[in-house]
């Protein structure tokens, strides 16, 4: 059975278990997992920013992360199939006390023109006011686009002047840097605060960061034990994550091509494929990804009419061949 259901599902490999196994640990509640300590320092410099925390999962770094951003009662813009509106089954609200108002875009871009419509100053006890904008690069479920570095840009050169903290939710963002080649503090540069994924294309087995100021992330510190998620001998699991920097980011090349001839052994122009994800628009959504699976390819339905096939670090260049094969027949 070849699994392109989602770059999660990746195991870790023989040299990441043995790089756990060796890691040297410590109590991280009491910031002396010096593994730990290790990956946060070298997660914010990448990023150009000044602190990093380790989390267990992508979700708690996002609500970690717009909570450092926007207050009870405040709202954060966000695309309206962003994760953080979609997929983290309303964390921002219940636990934040936030609200969110969306822009829509197929492909999961900016729309500056749309978000200054929406944004809203503070108008004291009249209406909500906007504290941040959020935007997700790559964007998952728009099928692993990627959002101009330059577009970025023209939003921090709007938030500035506006006041607007900006949030990137990069879970992917490693992708965009390896498919564009944009420098990661070059993204840094344009977000006030960010949280990344070790989980996904970089096959670690758990472990997320957000990244930001050292006074948000010492905040984050204490809201991260508040929800339950400060973890003590982490350097396990921090190590997976070291490892995956070392020998895991430039890879995700070859998922990228990996991505392409999948798509286009399904009629869709490869050169809209931007990293690892592949949204194929099917009205039969349920029964292709049943057939795709009684012929040995599992991939997953998103929503009624469309298909999703991720490639990730467990899916060989012959997987992704066979798979082709077998989508394209089908
Ligand atoms: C996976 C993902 C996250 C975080 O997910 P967790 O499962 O909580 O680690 C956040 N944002 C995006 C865009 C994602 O794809």
């Amino acid at each position: 059975m070849i699994d392109l259901r989602s770059d999660t599902l990746t195991t870790p490999t023989s040299d990441m278990r043995a790089a756990m196994a060796k890691a040297e640990v410590g109590d991280d509640v009491y910031a002396e997992d010096p593994t730990t300590r290790r990956l946060e320092e070298r997660v914010a410099e990448l990023f150009g920013h000044e602190a990093a925390l380790f989390t267990p999962t992508g979700s708690l770094a996002n609500v970690l992360a717009v909570r450092s951003l926007v207050g009870v009662g405040q709202e954060v813009l966000c695309e309206s199939s962003a994760h953080i509106a979609r997929a983290e089954l309303g964390a921002h609200g219940a636990i934040t006390g936030l609200t969110m108002r969306t822009w829509s875009h197929h492909r999961g871009q900016i729309d500056l023109a749309a978000i200054d419509a929406l944004f809203a100053p503070d108008m004291g006890s009249f209406f909500v006011r906007t504290t941040a904008v959020s935007v997700e690069n790559t964007h998952n479920f728009a099928g692993g686009t990627v959002l101009p570095l330059t577009d970025l840009q023209a939003l921090h050169a709007w938030a500035v002047p506006t006041r607007t903290k900006i949030h990137l939710d990069g879970a992917r963002l490693w992708n965009a840097h390896v498919a564009t080649g944009t420098p990661l503090h070059e993204y840094g540069a344009v977000a006030d605060v960010l949280a990344v994924c070790l989980s996904k294309g970089l096959g670690a087995p758990v472990g997320s960061l957000m990244v930001g100021s050292a006074d948000a992330i010492a905040e984050a510190r204490i809201w991260r034990k508040r929800l339950g998620g400060g973890m003590r001998q982490t350097g396990i699991l921090a190590a997976a994550g070291l490892h995956a920097l070392d020998h895991h980011v430039e890879r995700l090349a070859d998922d990228h091509a990996h991505a392409r001839l999948l798509a286009e052994a399904c009629g869709l122009d490869p050169a809209t494929v931007d990293t690892n994800i592949v949204v194929l628009p099917r009205t039969d959504a349920g029964a292709f990804v049943e057939a795709a699976a009684e012929a040995g390819v599992r991939i997953s339905a998103v929503g009624p009419r469309a298909v999703r096939i991720v490639t990730h670090l467990d899916v060989s260049r012959a997987d992704a061949k066979k798979a082709a094969s077998i989508l394209a027949k089908l």
